[in-house]
């Protein structure tokens, strides 16, 4: 066996953790009826071409064929060659129909996502339920839960929502807590906090960058307790940034607290206030806390970089990258190995369908292999080295950082 072979062989066996992923529950997705547009739209194809009428498989054929070198539709197709043995390389109606036939009877065994997930060698999977933050119900057999932020920054007032509709005020509601001041919302923050602790939520997710630029100023709590409680036509769009501002600060300090890392995503989003160079002076103020950066911050990657040889306390996490872009994801990888030696990266699919982390995983071990077979041919690392590296990027680093027990 050749040593390319034998690496091969070893990272294909590799047991990972997906640090991030927004896979439907079972009874969502039946709902929807699965079929191959619903695998497409849960795993990023309808970003770059939109869906034509669910079941016109001569469009969707059409469709695809104009975006046939995207990286997110090579992943579909690998995945779903592997999972349910239909080769839709040609994206023909034919195979298109063959693939949703297929994917329909599937899920009609209630184990299903459980099933394709093992098969991908998935250990378990970091939720970042934003369509249901408090979620109760969930397979807690695969999924562990992020602890989404973002409407907590739009607390000013009780009309303000984040982009997916969350406003702290109906979770407030839903746990049985009164807001009547200022000082009330910030003890309520606290006390989610502390719920989610208890209720064993691993870590923080933000997704601000969908909803505002990533720097966060240092504003006085005077200054936010006045912003507190004005109306949308009282508030000028500083004010409402401002008391943003200071609830982010808050929820740091509260991470510090409770040991809560925070996962953030940066890069792409609202592009131009997403590079994650403005977050420095957060890593700067809360040293104890355990900044974990998303999607390689395309396209600052090397931005990413530079940062984690910066701040000990920042991490990369290349969730989303590789099906974005395998040639940036290889890239940013050998700079992030070199730099950290193989520590504080991980990686997550993204993904609303268990078939697009299936191929997310499966592209990302592509990039792996050919990464470390590059450092054995130049002789920079031994197999046994690069080995270690992969267990650590897919598994052993984001168990150590999640504290994840089984
Ligand atoms: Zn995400």
């Amino acid at each position: 066996m050749s040593l390319i072979n034998k690496l091969e062989d070893e990272i294909k066996g590799i047991w990972t953790i997906d640090t991030h992923e927004h896979i439907y529950p079972f009874n969502t997705i039946i709902k929807k009826n699965p079929t191959i547009f619903e695998i497409l739209e849960g795993s990023y194809v309808s970003w770059i071409v939109p869906m034509p009428k669910k079941g016109d498989y001569e469009e969707l054929s059409r469709r695809l064929k104009r975006v046939r070198g995207s990286a997110f539709l090579k992943s579909c197709i690998k995945a779903i060659h592997d999972i349910y043995g239909v080769d839709i390389r040609d994206l023909s109606p034919y195979s298109l129909m063959l693939a949703s036939k297929k994917i329909n009877e599937a899920y009609k065994n209630k184990e299903w996502q459980r099933e394709v997930l093992r098969r991908a060698r998935i250990k378990k999977c970091i939720l970042d339920p934003y369509w249901n933050i408090w979620i109760e119900k969930y397979d807690k057999e695969l999924f562990v839960l992020a602890l989404r932020i973002n409407m907590f920054l739009f607390g000013y007032n009780t009309e303000a929502r984040d982009h997916n509709g969350n406003s702290p005020y109906d979770l407030a509601k839903k746990l049985g807590y009164a807001i009547n001041n200022f000082d009330d919302y910030l003890d309520f923050i606290d006390k989610v906090f502390q719920r989610a602790k208890e209720r064993g939520f691993v870590c923080l997710k933000s997704a601000l960058a969908y909803d505002r630029a990533l720097y966060f100023e240092e504003v006085s709590e005077e200054e936010a307790r006045r912003i507190f409680g004005k109306s949308e036509n009282e508030l000028s769009q500083k004010e409402k940034m401002k008391f943003g501002d200071f609830i982010m600060h808050y929820i740091l300090s509260k991470a510090e607290e409770y040991s809560f890392p925070i996962q953030i995503h940066t890069g792409l989003a609202i592009i131009e206030g997403s590079n994650p160079m403005n977050l420095v002076n957060l890593f700067r103020k809360y040293p104890d806390v355990k900044f974990i950066l998303f999607h390689g911050g395309y396209p600052w990657t090397s931005e990413i970089a530079a940062l984690l040889l910066s701040f000990p306390n920042v991490y990369a996490d290349l969730c989303w990258l590789p099906i974005i872009s395998p040639t940036v994801a290889s890239r940013l990888l050998r700079e992030l190995i070199e730099i950290t030696g193989g520590s504080r990266i991980m990686w997550g699919g993204d993904c609303w369908v268990v078939e697009g982390a299936y191929g997310a995983l499966l592209t990302m071990k592509q990039i792996l292999i050919k990464v470390l077979a590059e450092y054995i041919e130049e002789r920079f690392l031994t197999l046994s080295d690069v080995i270690s590296i992969a267990e650590s990027i897919l598994r052993l680093n984001a168990e150590e950082l999640f504290n994840l027990k089984y």
